[in-house]
């Protein structure tokens, strides 16, 4: 990015290791989502896991926006899979078989999402505006994910 986009940005390293974590967040996130789309098992299977493909589809956006926003600010994007898990905020968990296991997994990731993205307003409110934005789009994202899989665990539940 140009030299000025970056002099307006303040405390620009430590937006940019709260960046690198955020984008190992989503790489995990997209992957428990992929991979969770292809073992969940059950009769509502169809519905869990055309859910849990959109979700991925999204994460893998937010990964896309935060790496061109890294490389504007000078920095690389993450370049080994290795570093997803000693940066990770959220961590992953392996995908349940079980529909309302995996529902309920993908719940606790999107709440720990909302946290992380919450902190990363404040951090970058006033001191860059951009990432600020950018980070509003991912957070809204996130908050419709919780709240789409909070309300397909009450169906199932009513079902039973
Ligand atoms: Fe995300
Ligand atoms: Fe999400
Ligand atoms: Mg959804």
């Amino acid at each position: 990015m140009g030299t000025k986009g970056r002099e307006i940005v303040k405390d620009l390293k430590r937006i940019v290791n709260e960046l690198r974590k955020a984008l190992a967040d989503e790489w995990l996130a997209y992957y428990q989502y992929w991979a969770g789309a292809k073992v969940v098992e059950g009769a509502m299977r169809e519905i869990i896991s055309a859910e849990l493909e959109e979700h991925a589809k999204d994460e893998l956006k937010h990964a896309e926006m935060i790496t061109g926003r890294l490389l504007q600010l000078g920095e690389k994007p993450i370049l080994s899979p290795k570093e997803w898990y000693s940066l990770t905020n959220c961590g992953y968990e392996i995908p349940s078989p079980d529909g309302e296991k995996i529902i309920k997994q993908n719940i606790k990731g999107e709440q720990c999402a909302i946290d992380v993205y919450n902190k990363l307003l404040k951090i970058t409110e006033g001191r860059d505006i951009i990432t600020y934005q950018m980070i509003l789009e991912i957070l809204k994202d996130e908050v419709e994910h919780e709240d789409d899989l909070e309300i397909l665990l009450q169906d199932m539940k009513s079902m039973k």
